[in-house]
């Protein structure tokens, strides 16, 4: 399984579609991808291989597009099929996610949200989770990367994940805890992933997240990488990376 992104200038797809590639040796069973095209979500997903979700895609939806974010995914809750595989939207439709790991607590939090008036397309712990933002960010009415780290906190299990909102395209929020993240620093662009391979070829310059910790990846701006837990903030180490 694996996670790949991208914010900033150039195509998202190309970057996406081959970061999946190259994180194919990680084991998957579906995959998916959502670009934001300047108006809305672009969203295909399917069982199967990177090379049928490439088919499927690029005869699905336009692939243009400068924010995107892929998914491989290693079925843990629900059986590996089309609407379980990533990405995931929230019952509104403004955020989508990819997560790798599990969610342990999702059946209570399931059960709750069912009961505030949210629906499941799928079987996954993760498309809780995605509610569970949308939940925290409209009752407080904050900003996603508050909702995230809210939801976060309510959480018991191993994630990374990487989300955005479709009415503040400038802005991928990720965290992790357990699965791996790495964020490759471009001039004005980032990537992410489960490890360096998808950016190597882009930029040397790379965050490792440590577990409990988010960054906040503002387009053509910076990172903001904080503690899940409590309100600190930290000065991310920008490693090279060695070819
Ligand atoms: N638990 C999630 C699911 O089953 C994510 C699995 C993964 O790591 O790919 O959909």
């Amino acid at each position: 399984c694996g996670i790949v992104g991208y914010i900033g200038h150039r195509e998202a797809y190309p970057i996406v579609i081959k970061g999946l590639q190259r994180l194919e040796y990680r084991g998957y069973d579906s995959a998916g991808i959502a670009l934001y095209d300047g108006t809305d979500i672009k969203l295909s997903k399917t069982k199967g291989k990177v090379s049928d979700l490439k088919e499927r895609l690029e005869n699905e939806i336009s692939t243009h597009g400068t924010l995107g974010i892929g998914h491989t995914r290693w079925a843990t809750h629900g059986v590996p099929n089309d609407v379980n595989s990533h990405p995931h939207y929230s019952n509104s439709g403004d955020l989508v996610i990819i997560h790798n790991g599990i969610i342990e607590n999702y059946d209570a939090l399931k059960k709750e949200l069912i009961k505030r008036g949210y629906t499941f397309k799928s079987d996954t712990d993760t498309e809780v989770l995605v509610n569970l933002i949308e939940d925290v960010k409209k009752n407080e009415n904050i900003k996603l990367g508050k909702a995230v780290q809210i939801a976060l906190n309510q959480v018991i299990g191993a994630y990374a994940i990487a989300v955005f909102d479709k009415n503040k395209p400038n802005e991928i929020v990720v965290a992790k805890l357990g699965s791996p993240l790495a964020i490759g620093i471009g001039e004005d662009e980032f990537f992410i992933a489960s490890d360096a391979s998808p950016f190597i070829e882009f930029t040397k310059n790379a965050v490792y997240l440590e577990d409990e910790q988010m960054a906040i990846i503002r387009r053509g701006k910076d990172i903001k990488v904080r503690k899940i837990k409590g309100d600190s903030l930290v000065d991310p180490y920008v490693q090279e990376l060695q070819l």
